[in-house]
């Protein structure tokens, strides 16, 4: 029986006792989440993971995408990021590989680690159609179908599926135009076949046989962002838009259906359109867990583009995000490497937790922190560190005379002269 049948019929499950426990919420929260659409936990009947919930109420979750790319193919690299994203504390990864054997890296990621895993099956469709018929635009219908079951029987936990690309929201594009272009894959692809082939998104018209998929393997639907912004100056257009309509409607289909569903959102977004993407998101969709990519809130800092995409996420977060995409200081500029996958989902968790000390008024590690600074105990500062490794380093690194303080101040330390004569 599938996690949302279970809900409905008043049991709690396993995952349900689970995610109740890792987030100290009561049993019955979270099965009512599942049950009404609010919350999901992406499971598989072909392997065990670290079981995530995503949504109403929970910690906000931080995924990490990796993948292989034409150009780069190293699948040790691809298995080492995967280790590196799970150390730094990431809740999902997402293997995006589109270089090399696609099914011997997702396999090879999938075994080295214990978090959920999502794919995009889109891509293995249409390039395995540009190896084989020399173009994207020949991908058939069938091979689509087929490979989604194929990953889905892999152990792929959750799956974005493009659903929301249709005539609608291309003649919207169209009339509209962009500053940024079109920067999803799948979108590209979808977008180029159906203009091609002068036919309907198979995703679109099939999409009760898309459900059947999803359901017999147990799969998340994350509804695709294909029309996302690339660029700030496209943030929040009728394409955009469109695509989330489109996809909010799907995303109660599938909930009905039995499929536990999340719906993605953008992408490029200026501060003070985040919180109206939010709510528009949230309304549209009953609530659905909001699968935030980003988002970056300018466009003109390559090469810290983590750090832009933290600001975005922190607020998404605030606001109601509830699964946040990273981005890693490589973005727009090359392949990520292990080390800045590293660093992207460590800047991630950051915006997660400033957004659910608003979200989920989650302040305690900070008020421990707080206390730990006050009496100069490291190692209390270190246990609650997001990233202790790091701070204990560089504390090392440059060590005082007087090992109660730290060499900025040394001697003149303010913490210190202060204690002396007051007992907080
Ligand atoms: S030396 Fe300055 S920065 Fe370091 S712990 Fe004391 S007050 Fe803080």
């Amino acid at each position: 029986m599938s996690l949302i049948a279970s809900a409905k019929r008043g049991i709690i499950t396993d995952e349900m006792k689970s995610v109740a426990s890792q987030e100290g919420v009561t049993e019955e929260f979270i099965r009512m989440g599942i049950a009404g659409g609010h919350i999901v936990i992406p499971v598989s009947p072909y392997r065990t993971v670290n079981f995530c919930g995503i949504g109403e109420g929970l910690r906000t979750k931080v995924n990490a995408s990796i993948g292989t790319s034409t150009d780069i193919v190293d699948i040790e690299m691809e298995v080492e990021k995967a280790r590196q994203a799970e150390r730094a504390g990431a809740d999902t990864l997402m293997e995006l590989s589109t270089g090399g054997d696609l099914v011997e890296i997702r396999r090879r990621v999938i075994a080295a680690t214990s978090l959920s895993v999502g794919s995009v099956p889109l891509y293995q469709a249409f390039i395995e159609a540009a190896r084989k018929d020399g173009a994207v635009v020949h991908m058939r219908e069938d091979d689509l179908f087929r490979i989604t079951a194929e990953q889905a029987r892999a152990g792929t936990n959750f799956m974005a599926i493009h659903t929301g690309i249709n005539y609608e929201t291309l003649k919207r594009l169209k009339n509209q135009g962009r500053h940024g272009g079109l920067v999803s894959r799948g979108g590209a692809f979808m977008t180029a076949w159906m203009l091609h082939n002068e036919k309907e998104n198979p995703l679109y018209t099939e999409f009760d046989y898309l459900l059947e998929i999803m359901k017999e393997h147990e799969v998340t639907l994350s509804m695709g962002n294909g029309m996302r912004a690339g660029a700030v100056h496209d943030a929040t257009d009728r394409a955009q838009v469109q695509e989330l309509l489109i996809n909010a409607e799907l995303a109660d289909k599938a909930h009905a259906a039995g499929v536990q569903t999340m719906v993605e959102g953008p992408g490029h977004i200026p501060i003070d359109e985040i919180e109206a993407n939010v709510i528009l998101q949230k309304r549209v969709t009953n609530r659905k867990p909001f699968y935030m990519l980003g988002p970056l809130v300018t466009d003109i800092a390559p090469g810290y583009d983590d750090r832009v995409a933290a600001i975005g996420a922190a607020l998404s977060s605030s606001y109601g995000a509830d699964f946040i995409c990273y981005v890693t200081p490589s973005e727009h500029l090359a392949l990520p490497t292990a080390q800045e996958v590293f660093e992207g989902v460590i800047s991630s968790r950051i915006a997660a937790h400033v957004g659910d000390m608003v979200k989920l008024r989650k302040r305690d590690a900070d008020l421990e922190m707080g206390h730990a600074r006050r009496d100069l105990d490291w190692e209390r500062q270190f246990a609650v560190a997001i990233n202790p490794e790091r701070a204990r380093a560089i504390r090392k690194e440059r060590m005082p005379a007087d090992t109660d303080t730290c060499t900025m101040c040394g001697d003149y330390c303010a913490l210190k002269i202060v204690n002396r004569y007051f007992k907080f």
